[in-house]
């Protein structure tokens, strides 16, 4: 299995309701290892770029309007498939569609507020780790 590093995002319903190290466990559980990890609070600016794909979806600005509404935990994460295990522990992007034990099953509030963000490709975990995370702030 090949080493991977995936962009992961604890989102602001997660933050505001301390769930930190009840998610990161969920991560270090599944032998995913935090490499790097900052809590910053997202400028609408930075919010509308990183989700700049879905700026045609009718949800974009509510959804930018979301994650900059308090403080947000950006890290890297590592491991075997990476980016597709992270996708796994997260669960569907609805709760209501999540397997049991997922974090979006376990503490999502809705389809918006779903508490994490987990890139979807290798090619979209280098430029979304790019986009917080120099190398050398990452420590593997
Ligand atoms: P994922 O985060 O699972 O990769 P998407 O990339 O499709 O999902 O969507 C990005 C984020 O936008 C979701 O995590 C969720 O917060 C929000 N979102 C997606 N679809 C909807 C929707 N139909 N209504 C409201 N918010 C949505
Ligand atoms: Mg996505």
């Amino acid at each position: 299995m090949a080493t991977e590093r995936t962009l992961s995002i604890i989102k602001p319903d997660a933050t505001r309701r301390n769930l930190t190290g009840a998610i990161n466990k969920k991560f270090e559980e599944s032998g995913l290892r935090i490499v790097a990890q900052k809590r910053i609070k997202l400028t609408l600016e930075q919010a509308q770029q990183f989700y700049f794909v879905h700026k045609d979806r009718p949800f974009y600005n509510d959804l930018c309007s979301f994650m900059t509404s308090g403080p947000v935990v950006v890290q890297v994460l590592e491991g075997d498939n990476a980016v597709s295990k992270n996708r796994d522990i997260m669960g569907a992007t609805n709760p209501e569609d999540a397997e049991a034990g997922t974090v979006r099953k376990d503490f999502a509030e809705s389809l918006e507020a779903n508490s994490v963000h987990g890139s979807d490709s290798q090619e979209n975990a280098f430029i979304e780790i790019s986009y917080f995370f120099s190398a050398t702030d990452i420590v593997g």
